[in-house]
């Protein structure tokens, strides 16, 4: 028996996938054995040439077949497309899947991975907001871990561990609050892209950092904390925290607040999502509490920042509708992103999808793809009207 950990990483070109082979590089018993991108060439062959995995996948065919032209003197597997990204899921001698893949893309391969026993360090947040209801139980039957990879989710994970999460009160969700903290609607009109790309305290994908300056990047957390932890939605508290500190709390029933603290670094929780449930040593800057000032909190401004009241809406409706609402959001950010709507029409594109669409109950994967596919239909013929 082999004592390396087997790992695949799905979106490895990309902020999440790029620290977890950091990651990789800095833990001898860790080895790359598959790697899945959508269409950078350069870096994937990069990243082929050092880690060496036996599998890889481009979502773009034609990425996938210049990347195989550049390999030719490589003994690797390169596929292509949703069938590839199915086939490296259950690639046999895989032991974990990172899934750090942007968008409702990551669902499939996530489940047919749990199927075949993979363990799950989950940074792909549409998967549980989507699917929630078929991972989590699918994951269970399975004896699968989902280990969460987003900072917050693993902090929630770490602050729960060793207790009786039956003695929870509620979870304490902390958010910076982004870069438009403070502002009211009216200075939000002009908003341009690169306003919104600036992020006060991480460095991530540009989708990720637009969600987190509408606050829908905490309504999705919302929804996947509900999942992961099985928490009804009134007892998940999100907490704006601008100094991103506390990357989240747990109270329990007496009363006691258990939070991690840490500086922000997406390091800590990839490699505790890979190392659960030891610890090991991490380069980088730590706390120091002589140093830092102050910790504030405030009470999010969900009028202005109304993605986050959609999202408990969203799960208030249940079944398909947080689907309704991510989907809606990743076209609107889209849009936004190439210049073709303002920053607060991704709020109203997100209200408008939500309000066309008819709830369905316990949706199937299909059904699930379909509610996604309505939603962009949705914003297209809006638009177009
Ligand atoms: P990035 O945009 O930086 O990277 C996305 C990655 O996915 C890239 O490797 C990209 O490849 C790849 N990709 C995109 N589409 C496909 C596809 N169809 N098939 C295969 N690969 C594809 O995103 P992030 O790393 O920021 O985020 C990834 C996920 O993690 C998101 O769900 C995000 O919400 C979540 N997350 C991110 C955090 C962060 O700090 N960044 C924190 C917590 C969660 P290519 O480069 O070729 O386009």
């Amino acid at each position: 028996m082999s004592f390396m950990k087997k790992i695949g990483v799905m979106g490895s070109t990309g902020s999440i996938g790029t620290q977890t082979l950091e990651i990789v590089r800095a833990n001898p018993d860790m080895q790359v054995v598959a790697l899945a991108a959508g269409s950078n060439v350069d870096l994937m062959e990069k990243q082929v040439r050092e880690f060496k995995p036996s599998l890889c996948v481009m979502w773009k065919e034609e990425a996938a077949k210049e990347l195989k032209m550049r390999l030719c003197d490589m003994q690797i597997t390169v596929l292509s497309g949703m069938e590839g990204l199915l086939e490296m899921a259950v690639l046999p001698e895989m032991e974990y899947l990172v899934t750090a893949i942007v968008g409702m893309i990551g669902l499939r391969p996530t489940i047919a991975a749990i199927k075949a026993g993979k363990k799950i360090a989950l940074a792909n947040k549409e998967t549980l907001v989507t699917a929630g209801h078929i991972i989590m139980p699918l994951a269970a039957e399975c004896g699968v871990p989902i280990l969460p990879v987003d900072s917050e989710h693993s902090a929630i994970y770490q602050s729960m561990n060793g207790e009786n999460t039956k003695q929870i009160k509620k979870i304490l969700l902390t958010a910076s609050g982004g870069p438009f903290r403070g502002k009211k609607r009216e200075e939000l009109l002009n908003i341009t892209v690169e306003d919104a790309l600036k992020h006060p305290n991480w460095a991530m994908g540009q989708k990720i950092t637009i969600d987190s300056a509408t606050l829908v990047n905490k309504g999705l957390e919302v929804i996947e904390a509900k999942w992961l932890f099985g928490m009804e939605p009134e007892n998940i508290q999100v907490i704006i925290h601008p100094q991103s500190i506390i990357h989240s709390m747990v109270e329990y029933v007496d009363g006691a607040v258990i939070a991690q603290l840490g500086t922000p670094d997406m390091k800590l929780p990839i490699q505790y999502a890979l190392t659960y449930p030891d610890r090991r040593p991490l380069e980088g800057k730590k706390l120091d509490f002589y140093e830092l000032a102050s910790m504030t909190f405030e009470k999010p401004d969900t009028e202005t920042f109304r993605g986050l009241s959609m999202a408990f809406e969203a799960l208030k409706a249940g079944g398909s509708m947080p689907t309704v609402y991510n989907a809606a959001n990743e076209k609107a950010v889209s849009l936004f992103l190439n210049r073709k709507i303002k920053f607060l029409e991704i709020y109203d594109l997100i209200q408008g999808a939500m309000e066309n669409h008819k709830v369905i109950a316990n949706p199937v994967v299909e059904e699930i793809l379909a509610a996604e596919a309505e939603a962009y239909e949705y914003i297209d013929r809006i638009r177009r009207s």
